[in-house]
């Protein structure tokens, strides 16, 4: 924050100031709440690195609206890009439950632009730095979906979420589902009422609200899966 500019400014710098700092203080409390880490500055002029995985896919689903999507991998993790590239196609290949079941949409991976998305898998220190670029605060521990671009933190991936220990293909689809809902422009939902299956678009990292477990879009008979508009 750069005092002398506030100094200048008068009322207005200030109470921009104070905005600022009250969202900073607010993330703060957010970020000691659920245990994340300080961001990392150091890391923050480093180049990134990623690895495009190879080849690609055929379509999923037959919907007119046709997503093109690549994936890349950060270099230096433990998944490849072909492993994680399997992952993405797997769940947005879901014909039966993911976003493709409800009949508007369809995907494909591609091995090289033009793309209508990215899914990259990253450190945390690079998915803040991705996510930061559109203004969210990911702490170095959560995944985001934003614009054109699925960034998924390898700590999540990895480390998987409360509600879903010991069940890596649930919160990968999950997690997939959810920041690929914000990309097809999707906005969160809260939980539609007890014992309902939690909305994929509910942030269900933070609590389930009385709903129980489900990560993908459409039920098995093709409803969509959703709640009450939440922020
Ligand atoms: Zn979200």
């Amino acid at each position: 924050m750069d005092h002398k500019y506030h100094a200048l400014t008068g009322t207005r710098g200030r109470r921009a100031g104070l905005g600022a700092a009250a969202l900073l203080v607010a993330a703060t409390v957010t970020a000691g709440l659920l245990g994340w880490p300080p961001f990392d500055s150091a890391s923050a002029n480093r180049p990134l690195r990623f690895t495009t995985a190879a080849g690609g896919s055929g379509r999923f689903g037959t919907a007119d609206r046709l997503y093109r999507y690549k994936v890349r991998v950060e270099d230096g993790l433990p998944d490849s890009p072909a492993q994680f590239a399997a992952a993405v196609d797997a769940v947005l290949g879901n014909t039966r439950r993911g976003w493709a079941a409800g009949g508007d949409v369809s995907f494909q991976r591609m091995p090289a632009d033009p793309v209508d998305f990215t899914v990259y898998l990253a450190t945390p220190a690079t998915t803040d730095r991705i996510c930061g670029q559109y203004k969210l605060d990911t702490g170095g521990t959560v995944n985001c979906g934003v614009g054109h671009q699925v960034v998924i933190n390898d700590k999540r991936w990895t480390e998987l979420s409360p509600y879903y220990p010991g069940r890596p293909d649930d919160y990968h689809a999950l997690a997939l589902n959810h920041e690929v809902g914000h990309v097809l422009g999707h906005g969160h939902a809260d939980c539609p009422g007890a014992g309902q299956p939690a909305p994929v678009m509910m942030q269900q990292i933070l609590g389930l609200h009385g709903c129980v477990p489900n990560v993908w879009p459409y039920s098995d008979d093709g409803t969509l899966l959703t709640g009450p508009p939440a922020p």
